[in-house]
């Protein structure tokens, strides 16, 4: 792999004494399929958070997932159409009013709740933020919330993002390539140490239903990878969540 100018970054965080919080987050899942067994078993147990559609096969997704250690389920919306007009796609249109957001996560959260390792926490479809769903999220009891590319995020509930995506979706989903995807990490290790934000997890995004064999065969050499790195821990999102995002600066 691409490693060198990774290498070096990894080197200055363990010169620092500091470990890199590495979180995995995966969307889209509906039902069982093929390729959500490829993603289990290139998990192969370490922590990982899917973002499930609930309008699915949720009966038949959850007797897949039973006794799967290590799987967090969390909530992707609601049936991931986009409702918006313009270039943005998301699924709550901006002039929708809270009890009509509220209305919508609730009903989406009482068929995902019963999933084995389910928490209580949304995951927006095209990370599109409704201006009410920070408070809609906070009224309806979850636990956290995350989107796309943000640090340190203030606010309730609390926010933990993803920001490193295994694809790239411009002219067609596809591996965005070894040097761009460890470049990118790269470049998120050393903003971190810059700023001073050691404890600011970085977020691993993936697609399992879209991925092609290039992603699938990279993201096997990269999480071995990183299980070999003495500075990088894979963390669960209900580890962070319970440690309370956003974490405190500390230089
Ligand atoms: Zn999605």
């Amino acid at each position: 792999m691409h490693l060198t100018w990774l290498e070096v970054e990894l080197r200055r965080w363990r010169v620092a004494g500091r470990r890199v919080r590495l979180w995995w987050r995966d969307d889209d899942a509906r039902a069982p399929s093929a390729e959500l067994d490829r993603l289990l078993a290139t998990a192969a147990g370490r922590p990982l958070t899917l973002a499930v559609i609930p309008d699915g096969d949720i009966a038949a997704l959850g007797a897949r997932l039973q006794g799967q250690a290590g799987v967090s389920i969390v909530q992707h919306g609601v049936d991931h159409t986009n409702r918006r007009k313009g270039p943005v796609a998301g699924e709550f249109p901006p002039e929708w009013r809270r009890i009509r957001v509220a209305t919508q996560v609730r009903a989406g959260w009482a068929r995902l709740a019963p999933l084995p390792g389910a928490m209580q926490a949304f995951v927006p479809p095209w990370n599109d933020v409704h201006p009410e769903l920070p408070v809609v999220l906070g009224d309806c009891g979850f636990a956290g919330w995350s989107a796309w590319g943000q640090d340190a995020v203030e606010g309730a509930p609390p926010r933990v993002d993803a920001h490193l995506d295994l694809m790239r979706w411009k002219g067609g989903a596809r591996f965005r390539g070894e040097a761009k995807f460890l470049g990118e990490l790269r470049r998120l290790l050393t903003a971190r140490r810059r700023a001073g934000l050691w404890d600011e997890p970085v977020g691993l995004l993936t697609h399992h239903l879209a991925h092609d064999e290039a992603a699938w065969a990279f993201l096997t050499r990269f999480t071995a990878w990183a299980d070999g790195q003495p500075q990088i821990d894979w963390t669960g999102l209900p580890e962070l969540l319970a440690a309370g995002a956003p974490v405190a600066r500390s230089a």
